[in-house]
């Protein structure tokens, strides 16, 4: 087959992937309508009533460019977590700053470690970036960072990426690992460390912000606990020369008012942000409890969903997703073994997880036959 000869060789020759297909994608496809939304790891608790109000507020200003410096949130964030404005760069949610991260560090053959089975998105942009990924497998459902540091010293890459809690599975580090990571990075490596359940996990799983620190950058987002996927915010903190390297090719624009004003907002309610934390604490547990009464193992987490053990294949577990979705459930599940024996269900309402435990025991029996 003859390529287009308008595209690089480098996307000529990729496959077409989507790291995630999305919910109104499969809507469209099924036929089916979703009421339970525990499948992408939003929160369905919610935005803060004074994000939504901010955002409501600046919809009328839509018509201004947004402020390509993010000035105010940026200075908000640094003050929040006490780093400077200069060790912060916003971008359009964590996967859009993997991107632009990917496109400064991996030109076509450049290695890039992370783990077999980790969060998908990385992966696409290093594919699309033409770099060389080598994996590492989970260990015990979690992420193995002795494995990955042997891995980082064998092949030198660019690029180390854990999750950490994790991704698709929930599992954790506590910061003494992760630092033993850090400590281990060679010369010409950076450690990517994403951080997007940092604010449903217990703080003991991460290491003091160091922005003296050249060897690691760490990502946050508003997507998950403060409940503004939609919107498209997330953050990398690093050493300023790192972040400063953003500037020379990131979407200036790309970062709007909206979910700029929406993010200041949520970060100035952490009256809310505590709340949520309970609910999503809550949530896991009624979850777990779920599992347990099906006789099915809920494995231990520390984000706003729970990675259920079926202990059967990945067949079986792409069945059950099925089921659910026909029951108007909306799951998702980790995408290689042995790690898609799990079920991956989000955090949810009452209504919610009523309906997920109403729903089980039927998709169960359905999805045996
Ligand atoms: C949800 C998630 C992201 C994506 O966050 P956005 O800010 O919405 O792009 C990134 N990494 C991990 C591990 C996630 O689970």
């Amino acid at each position: 087959m003859s390529h287009d000869p308008r595209l690089t060789p480098l996307i000529a020759a990729l496959p077409a992937t989507v790291p995630f297909v999305g919910i109104e994608t499969l809507e469209r496809q099924t036929g089916v309508t979703i009421k339970a939304r525990i499948g992408a790891n939003e929160s369905g608790f919610g935005p803060s009533p004074r994000a939504i109000e901010a955002m409501s507020r600046t919809a009328a200003e839509a018509w201004k460019y947004p402020d390509a410096e993010c000035f105010h949130l940026r200075h908000e964030l640094a003050q929040h977590h006490g780093v400077g404005a200069e060790n912060i760069v916003i971008g359009a949610g964590i996967d859009g700053l993997l991107g632009t991260l990917v496109r400064l560090t991996v030109a076509p053959g450049y290695k890039v470690v992370t783990s077999k089975g980790a969060y998908p998105t990385f992966s696409y942009h290093v594919a699309g970036s033409g770099g060389e990924l080598v994996t590492v497998p989970y260990r015990d459902d979690h992420e193995d960072p002795e494995g990955l540091i042997a891995q980082m010293h064998a092949v030198r890459p660019k690029l180390v990426y854990i999750s950490n809690p994790d991704n698709p599975m929930g599992s954790w580090h506590d910061a003494s690992a992760i630092q033993r990571m850090i400590e281990a990075i060679p010369e010409g490596t950076l450690l990517v460390l994403d951080e997007a359940y940092f604010e449903c996990a217990d703080p003991s799983l991460f290491p003091p912000l160091d922005t003296s620190d050249k060897r690691v950058i760490r990502m946050r987002t508003f997507s998950k606990a403060y409940g503004l996927a939609g919107a498209r915010i997330g953050y990398a903190i690093g050493d300023a020369e790192m972040i400063a390297q953003f500037s020379k090719i990131r979407d200036h624009f790309g970062v709007s008012i909206i979910g700029q004003e929406g993010a200041r907002a949520a970060l100035a309610d952490q009256d809310w942000l505590h709340k949520v934390r309970a609910q999503i604490a809550g949530s896991r547990d009624r979850i777990a409890e779920i599992a347990a009464e099906n006789g099915l193992s809920p494995l231990p987490s520390q984000t706003n969903f729970v990675a259920i053990d079926l202990g059967r294949d990945g067949d079986f577990t792409r069945a059950m997703v099925r089921e659910l979705h026909m029951a108007r459930i909306f799951v998702r599940m980790p995408g290689v073994a042995p790690l898609d024996r799990c079920l991956r269900v989000s955090c949810g309402t009452e209504a919610d997880m009523d309906l997920f435990a109403q729903e089980l025991p039927g998709a169960l029996q359905r999805a045996q036959t």
